[in-house]
């Protein structure tokens, strides 16, 4: 252990400005890396009057040695960092020496370690004595911003700041799974994780054994670690992820939309992936000191690092299973309403069962059992029955033969015997002219025929003649929506709608079998491109237990 330092002032200088304490939820968070730095293994966190009565926030780390306890609230006190040149590369959460004298001089804080207690008032010592001889420290804060009524003004509903400190300590738990968290609001216990180091216990803890039961590991990198949920598993805000740099929780619209960009064509439209995520990285690569509630980062290499995120997601996605069938809703299924009632996402026991066994969606064969209702095909797999929306499985056939083809470049067309007009916004003619070569390897070929017009002259080998028209204007349209790889990849699902079997199509029993080892052999063939699912899988077990075949 260091002892606590008043930082030279040119070190002082050198910390970003800022407020540091704006809410409830930022005492909680710098309490909570105090005690991580401190090494704690158990953190209990008591709120009342969402933060504004009292925090309490004790922990059996390290301790402040009891005749350092008042210098612990002075401004610039650290124990963390010494030179300049400590800045370069910081380790710990905490480095500037600024939290407990921020808080103090806004609340009424008690604190106590090693025997000894110190309270303070609006920044004043009121008195300084003998405390209980226990590990660690215990910090309460009562009556925030009492003295700045200013800022108590800006404070927003109880509920919103409940959730804001309720956040911050998710965060931590699921980032920290060996740490044991407790959160209590109000007397009521709302989190409690078991800090025994498995993740998806830490996830349990926090979102429900269901969710937990879903979530994907990221394995096997050394970089990235963390959970990412399947994309049957999504929510319709961005408030299930958790992004982390060396444990600290961090706010990044990049790096979210990198993550995101992992689940494009898996998930519809508006919804979004849970996760919690943890880079580790060099600290001498990644600059802590750029936002005074050290909230962002930045990295010397952000292009790597996000690639790294990427390969990581990418390949805990690879791992995703259909969605199962389940007779029995398990009471308070989280993901239940993501899709149609009677798509209900299996629970942990079934999981369990199938651990280990091979990745769903390449093993075994299907056998082709038939057509149903206006466009479901059945077929048995070595899982159980499996039923298939036939437009969203060619839809997601098609659009990886498409993807391929942007990806080697070698196109496949049909020319058309009368080249069809197909009128256009001005606009997206010029969309089409940005990405001519790449549209031509999709199959779609044409000429410009007056300011609004084109003429379609050949289009994919797979797409019916007679669609040409709709798809070519979709098309166009989804290709100006976006830029990039991205543009090409909306304008390819597009193309794929355009193309595949509709829902309703009769489809011959070679039809059939040659749809289903399609679908068995794509990639990513658990959703649709618009991150519809492609089957349902009611498996043996199910069957089993319904017709009460297991006694
Ligand atoms: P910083 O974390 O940036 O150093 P703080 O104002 O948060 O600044 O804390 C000041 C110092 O008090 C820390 O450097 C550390 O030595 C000590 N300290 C604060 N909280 C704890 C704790 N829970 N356990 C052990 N030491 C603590
Ligand atoms: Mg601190």
């Amino acid at each position: 252990m260091t002892a606590i330092n008043i930082l030279a002032p040119e070190v002082a200088d050198a910390i970003a400005a800022g407020e540091v304490i704006e809410r409830p939820a930022s005492v909680v968070k710098e309490l909570i890396e105090n005690t991580l730095d401190a090494g704690a293994r158990r953190i209990s966190v008591d709120v009342r009057g969402a933060g504004r009565t009292s925090i309490r926030v004790s922990d059996d780390g390290a301790g402040i040695p009891a005749d350092e306890l008042p210098l612990a609230f002075v401004r610039h006190a650290t124990s963390k960092v010494a030179a300049l040149s400590d800045l370069d590369a910081i380790i710990s959460l905490g480095f500037r020496g600024e939290a407990l004298a921020s808080i103090a001089s806004v609340a009424d804080v008690e604190a106590s370690s090693n025997g000894a207690r110190i309270h303070i008032r609006a920044g004043e010592v009121i008195e300084l004595g003998a405390g209980p001889l226990l590990p660690g420290v215990t910090v309460e804060v009562r009556d925030l911003f009492a003295n700045v009524p200013a800022r108590l003004k800006f404070l927003k509903s109880d509920a919103t700041e409940n959730a804001a400190i309720k956040d911050v300590v998710i965060a931590f738990a699921l980032l920290h799974p060996h740490v044991r968290f407790q959160l209590g609001m109000d007397g009521r216990s709302t989190i409690s994780s078991g800090g025994d180091g498995d993740r998806r216990r830490a996830f349990a803890s926090v979102h429900g054994a269901e969710v937990a039961a879903e979530m994907l590991e990221i394995v096997g990198m050394p970089l990235v670690t963390g959970m990412v949920s399947q994309p049957k598993l999504s929510r319709g805000t961005r408030d299930g992820i958790v992004l982390a740099v060396n444990g600290r929780p961090i706010t990044s619209r990049p790096l979210a939309y990198a993550l995101e960009d992992c689940y494009q064509g898996r998930l519809e439209r508006g919804r979004h992936p849970i996760a919690a995520i943890d880079i580790g990285i060099d600290a001498a690569l990644v600059d802590v000191n750029v936002h005074p509630a050290k909230r962002e980062v930045r990295f010397r290499e952000e292009g790597a690092v996000f690639a790294a995120l990427q390969r990581a997601v990418r390949a805990a996605l690879g791992a995703s299973e259909p969605i199962h069938y389940r007779t029995q809703q398990p009471a308070g299924v989280a993901a239940s309403r993501e899709y149609a009632p009677e798509l209900v996402v299996h629970g942990a026991a079934v999981l369990q069962l199938e651990e280990g066994s091979p990745n769903p969606s390449s093993a075994g064969v299907l056998r082709p059992i038939g057509q149903v209702g206006p466009g479901y095909l059945v077929a048995e797999g070595p899982q159980g029955l499996v039923l298939v929306d036939q437009h969203a499985a060619h839809e997601r056939v098609l659009y990886n033969r498409l993807l391929d083809r942007l990806g080697t470049g070698l196109g496949a067309s049909q020319p058309l015997l009368m080249p069809q007009a197909v009128d256009v916004d001005p606009s997206l003619i010029a969309a089409a002219a940005d990405h001519r070569a790449d549209l031509a390897t999709l199959g779609l070929e044409y000429e410009e025929f007056g300011p609004r017009s084109l003429r379609i002259t050949a289009i994919p080998v797979e797409m019916p003649a007679g669609r040409a028209t709709a798809a070519v204007q979709e098309t166009l349209a989804a290709l100006s929506e976006s830029r990039g790889d991205q543009a090409m990849h909306k304008a390819a699902a597009a193309l794929a709608c355009h193309s595949a079997v509709r829902f309703g199509d009769v489809l011959d029993p070679a039809e059939q079998r040659k749809l289903l080892s399609d679908l068995e052999n794509a990639e990513e063939s658990v959703t649709c491109p618009h991150g519809r699912p492609t089957r349902l899988v009611v498996e043996w077990q199910e069957l089993t237990r319904h017709f009460r075949r297991n006694y």
